[in-house]
């Protein structure tokens, strides 16, 4: 299938090839033509599947269709002028958006802003801009003025700025809940059914969420119309161009140690490193700049401005090393990361999965490594039920636990039940440069976890 075949615009189509697209992803061969038809749409799909364009593009498509003048329309400043001129005072214009996004972080809402940029880029006078918590108020109130066609949002923000009467969603055409499991997993539930309570009954709206059981498809199906369904299974939630790794450790040290020898593999572009906590990011960045990787932290603690600034070094290739907590690592799209590192196993088993994501994106291979607790194997487990893969335990020869197997206490993990293999001494390639010595000093403190609540509220 091509993208032709979907009845794109040339300005798209043109757009796309300047991506280097060649054709549709699953998600988009299905989501396009249905939302091009006007329906909505629930679909299941992870990110790295295209799912940001399977939304955009058929937004793009409708705008592109249409004449820019009636698209555009005036900004509330060429309102102002015009009134100024016909010698009356001017009255305020609210921004009318046609299509509004929501994204359960700020680092996806841009993304997904950036895509907007890149797939609109042949497109005359299509405005997109990113509403999100942290950022200052005159800078929002300078893009809203613009009365953008396209916003994306966090929910808190949006929220803040529709009750201060700044958006009027009256025109809204099109509304798009991405990532919306996550979002309920932020406690935006009452934030989204209010914004969706002051938008036009004749919207059409498109669900985008990793699952659609449960409360998704509750909320699914009470904002959308005759949705058509789309499940896209296979690959991508099983990541199956990404190999995993269990190791296991028997305490902190053991595991820095271990941690500091894997990132010196050359085979490393860039790496994410998963932490359960914000303490935990900063000190394993500070450790790991002391050892003279490049690295930083990137939590829901840090100002917008150095989140920015931490995943544009990230984006660069100027930082190899991100030490990331879940929320502030979500929807990050860099194709060099080629490495993840759980340092802690995520609370939920979902979040191993989209964690693991931010390798192999693209269609290039990616290596998620965990660094277990004996104590955690039942977290891998569930792990592997959800994905229904078998993670391979492994061991580096001079890195072994001192508990053998016949110790663990991992349920369900037998020796010889072929999931541990033994360690290798001397493989050809292995890295036995490091020293397994001087480990970091990591206090083993255990800070507060990065609560999703927490840090999403901000958004
Ligand atoms: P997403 O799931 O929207 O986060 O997209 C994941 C990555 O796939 C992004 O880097 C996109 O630029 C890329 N992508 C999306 N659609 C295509 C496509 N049809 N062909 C190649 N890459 C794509």
């Amino acid at each position: 299938m091509t993208f032709e075949s979907l009845g794109l615009h040339p300005q798209i189509l043109k757009a796309l090839t300047d991506a280097g697209y060649t054709q549709p992803t699953p998600v988009q061969q299905e989501a396009v033509p249905a939302a091009i038809a006007g329906r909505d749409l629930m679909v299941s799909s992870q990110t790295g599947s295209g799912k940001t364009a399977a939304f955009m593009l058929p937004a793009l498509n409708k705008f592109a269709n249409e004449p820019v003048e009636a698209r555009a329309g005036k900004t509330p400043n060429q309102h102002a002028q015009a009134a100024r001129s016909r010698g009356e005072r001017p009255r305020f214009m609210p921004a009318q958006p046609k299509m509004l996004v929501l994204t359960p972080t700020r680092e996806l809402a841009l993304q997904v802003t950036t895509a907007t940029d890149k797939y609109g880029t042949h497109m005359r006078r299509i405005k997109a801009a990113s509403i999100l918590g942290g950022m200052p108020y005159p800078k929002q109130m300078q893009l809203l003025a613009r009365n953008p066609e396209i916003l994306v949002a966090t929910p808190g923000r949006l929220i803040d700025h529709m009750e201060s009467g700044k958006i009027d969603f009256s025109k809204l055409e099109m509304l798009v809940l991405d990532e919306a499991d996550r979002m309920l997993d932020m406690g935006f539930i009452e934030d989204i059914e209010l914004i969706v309570s002051r938008t036009p009954a004749t919207r059409q709206t498109l669900l985008f969420s990793a699952t659609l059981d449960g409360m998704v498809g509750n909320i699914a199906r009470r904002i959308t119309t005759d949705p058509l369904r789309i499940q896209i299974a296979g690959a991508s939630s099983r990541h199956e161009n990404i190999e995993q790794r269990v190791h296991f450790v028997d305490d902190l040290l053991h595991k820095n140690r271990l941690l500091d020898h894997l990132l010196r593999d050359t085979a490393i572009e860039q790496a994410v490193v998963f932490t359960a906590t914000k303490r935990d990011a900063d000190q394993i960045a500070d450790r790991l700049s002391i050892a003279g990787f490049a690295a930083a932290a990137l939590h829901g603690d840090m100002h917008q401005g150095a989140r920015n600034r931490t995943l544009n070094a990230l984006r660069s290739g100027q930082l190899r090393v991100l030490v990331a907590t879940d929320v502030a690592a979500r929807g990050i799209d860099v194709p060099g990361i080629t490495h993840v590192f759980n340092y802690d196993l995520p609370k939920f088993a979902e979040d191993y999965v989209h964690r693991i994501g931010r390798t192999g994106r693209a269609g290039r291979n990616g290596m998620a490594i965990s660094l277990v607790n004996h104590a955690e194997g039942v977290h891998v487990k569930r792990i592997e039920r959800l994905t229904k893969q078998t993670i391979p335990v492994d061991v580096i020869a001079g890195f072994e636990p001192k508990k053998t197997a016949s110790t663990r206490s991992r349920p369900g993990w037998k020796p010889g039940d072929g999931r541990g293999k033994p360690a290798k001494p001397g493989k050809p390639g292995q890295r036995t440069f490091a020293k397994p010595g001087a480990p970091g000093k990591d206090g083993g403190y255990r800070g507060q976890r990065d609560s999703r609540s927490a840090e999403g509220r901000r958004g």
